[in-house]
């Protein structure tokens, strides 16, 4: 079984095996988490992300993949990047999205990790609605089968925080 816990927060503080990173495809940083992430784990991470570009994504991480690098500077050992779906009115892009949780535990499960700290990926610059947001990665993450014994949603502000904490109650 796998335990859900909430944090209200900065997930670059946490302290576990892996820290997931709502990242963009080009794997080179950006803004949002992403941007913090990349900023606290220092250098290191950067370095080894443009390696991957340069050898298995170079066309970038498909959209509902995940792949893992040191953690850096970070109080974990690995960063685990994924890439969430932009939010779209037109079409049902949740399928992409339950499955950044779920390739993110796989890469947990590969790498032996077994506390693994999520943000609430696509909710920010990628608009996706924070309720049902968190809807899809309660539900993916309870019906996953994975080693992970500790999943630590962090939430950076209060509405993303009562979002989850609504769905785990
Ligand atoms: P995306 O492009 O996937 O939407 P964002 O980084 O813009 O990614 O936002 C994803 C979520 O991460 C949002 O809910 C945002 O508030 C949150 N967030 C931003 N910075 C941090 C941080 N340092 N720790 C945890 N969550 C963060």
């Amino acid at each position: 079984m796998t335990t859900i816990e909430l944090v209200q927060g900065d997930i670059t503080r946490e302290s576990v095996d892996a820290v997931v990173n709502a990242a963009n495809s080009s794997l080179l940083g950006g803004g949002g988490v992403d941007g913090a992430i990349h900023r606290r784990g220092g250098p290191a991470i950067l370095e080894e992300c443009r390696k991957l570009r340069a050898s298995r994504y170079g066309k970038g991480l498909p959209t509902g993949q995940a792949v893992a690098t040191t953690a850096g500077d970070l109080d974990a050992r690995w960063v685990i990047h994924t890439v969430g779906p932009v939010f779209s009115t037109t079409e049902d892009r949740s399928a992409l999205l339950a499955s950044c949780y779920r390739e993110s535990l796989r890469v947990a499960d590969e790498l032996g990790a077994r506390t693994v700290a999520f943000p609430a990926i696509s909710t920010g610059i990628y608009g996706w609605p924070v309720d049902d947001g968190a809807r899809i990665a309660v539900e993916t993450v309870r019906a996953a089968d994975t080693a992970v014994e500790e999943v630590r949603f962090v939430l950076f502000d209060e509405q993303a925080y009562e979002a989850f904490a609504d769905r785990v109650r």
